[in-house]
């Protein structure tokens, strides 16, 4: 049910342009790397769709931890690179079904069930390989015929019609009973060619990257078995990526003559997958679940175990027994800034909000790049109702953050909080803006200019500002309605 509502939205684009600008076939392999679709406006598309996601899909998983633990080990991949390529972004979607998929200008959507069917760190950044190859070799871009590149309502429909082809039975449904979008579906799914030319490129970056290339192959050999299963209603993953045997054997001809290597999994692969395990299911079933684990030792990690049924005490509502699994994962001298917000949530979950923000000080001084815990750190600090000390963190974090927008509600919460409503509206206004949502930009710099603080100097900067984005806006309204 949640899903008709975000699709729907762009359905009708996706039904009425799509065919158009599938039909004109797609261009072979042969013709040139940069394909149809300008860079620029794939990552126009690709933020506009990024946006659409971040505010209507319910299923996006709004985390830090895990949002940043993507983005590492995409990152370490994306270095390995050679030539031009977009800013990568990782992110999750709370999903059972297995499945990844690139969206143009660099995003690249993970399902938390994929997540949790890796076995291994290199399972998963085999995945992640294969779609920022569909990136790099500008597949996407090379499905859109050459003659609608400048209509970004086309553009916004192929996007829209990616997200669609996830694995999607309310989408499919409807969209049958529309009677089309299943053929553009299947139009959209990977070309044999293009899906070879990922995973020969991904296997590349696999290994540069120094992960264990064996896995891809194995990953993606139980991808296909669980796919058996599903017959015709295969997930997601093997719809849009089209595995055959023929792929696999491929894989596995490339690897046989390379070394083996085994790679060990990172502390903090395993904690993210507890960390996704424990939000599934209900809190008595995810407690007894990691008590059985730990209590018969069936487990890869006893430090991911533990923190996995520390924070399902903590959703359970029992601090104190999380209180034991945290003092065990101390004793175990597990480091990680994922234990660290855990111990603040758990000092926070009693009611010692000081405490809390006590921690993640020690821990921001400790682990002073890790996005996750800054949050944490001015979240408690809001939470002990201390604006003064939260914005004087969050002004010496923007200088190395100027684009965060996370931060910049904060900031104006923290405003709020003192009440001083002009800098409350400009910051809420700076924050939109740097999402892309310009008209409520403009918004609230209105606000902030109607507000009865703020001083002169302040005053005029919001005024050149507005000017700024109004100017933006009537750019973006310009594009909008381009022929
Ligand atoms: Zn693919």
């Amino acid at each position: 049910m949640r899903r008709i509502r975000f699709s729907s939205s762009l359905a009708v684009l996706l039904l009425g342009l799509v065919p158009v600008a599938l039909a004109e076939g797609l261009p072979d392999l042969g013709e040139s790397a940069q394909g149809d679709l300008s860079p620029r406006m794939e990552k126009k598309i690709g933020e506009a769709t990024m946006r659409e996601i971040r505010l209507r899909e319910p299923s996006y998983v709004d985390d830090p931890e895990i949002t940043g633990y993507l983005n590492g080990l995409g990152h370490r991949l994306a270095v390995q690179i050679e030539g031009e390529h977009p800013d990568f972004r990782f992110f999750a979607l709370r999903d059972p079904t297995l499945n990844a998929f690139a969206m143009p200008g660099g995003y690249i959507g993970v399902h938390t069930a994929l997540i949790a069917a890796a076995q291994s760190e290199s399972e998963l950044a085999s995945v992640l390989a294969h779609e920022i190859s569909h990136v790099t070799q500008h597949h996407l871009a090379r499905m859109v015929a050459k003659q609608n590149q400048g209509q970004l309502a086309a553009m916004l429909a192929m996007a829209a019609a990616v997200l669609a082809a996830r694995n999607n039975p309310d989408v499919a449904i409807g969209a049958a009973a529309a009677g089309q979008a299943a053929g553009i579906q299947n139009q959209l799914n990977y070309s044999r060619d293009f899906e070879r030319e990922a995973d020969r490129m991904g296997l590349q970056l696999l290994e540069k990257a120094g992960f264990d290339i064996r896995d891809m192959a194995s990953f993606f050999e139980r991808l296909q078995k669980f796919g058996r299963l599903y017959e015709n209603n295969a997930p997601g993953y093997l719809r849009t990526h089209p595995l055959t045997t023929e792929r696999i054997a491929d894989m596995g001809n490339r690897i046989q003559l390379r070394p083996y290597k085994q790679v060990p999994d990172s502390l903090d692969f395993t904690l993210v997958r507890a960390r996704i395990r424990v939000e599934e299911g209900s809190a008595e079933d995810v407690v007894s679940d990691f008590e059985t684990r730990l209590k018969d030792r069936k487990f890869a990690s006893e430090p991911a175990t533990r923190y996995g049924l520390a924070r399902a005490y903590l959703r359970a509502k029992n601090p104190d027994a999380a209180a034991v699994q945290i003092a065990e994962l101390r004793r175990l001298k597990v480091s990680s800034p994922m234990v660290e917000t855990l111990a603040a949530e758990l000092q926070a979950a009693k009611g010692d909000t000081a405490g809390a923000a006590r921690l993640l000080r020690a821990a921001a001084a400790r682990y002073p790049s890790d996005r996750a815990v800054a949050y944490a750190l001015v979240d408690a600090l809001l939470a002990s109702r201390r604006a003064d000390e939260a914005l004087k963190f969050v002004a010496a974090d923007q200088v190395g953050h100027t684009t965060d927008f996370r931060m910049r509600d904060l900031q104006a919460k923290a405003y709020a909080m003192q009440g001083k409503q002009f800098r409350q509206h400009w910051a809420q206004g700076e924050s939109y803006a740097l999402q892309g949502q310009t008209l409520s930009a403009i918004e609230q710099l209105q606000l902030a200019q109607k507000a009865p603080d703020g001083d002169f100097y302040d005053r005029s900067q919001v005024d050149a500002r507005l000017r700024e984005l109004k100017a933006l806006r009537a750019e973006e309204a310009r594009q909008e309605n381009a022929p």
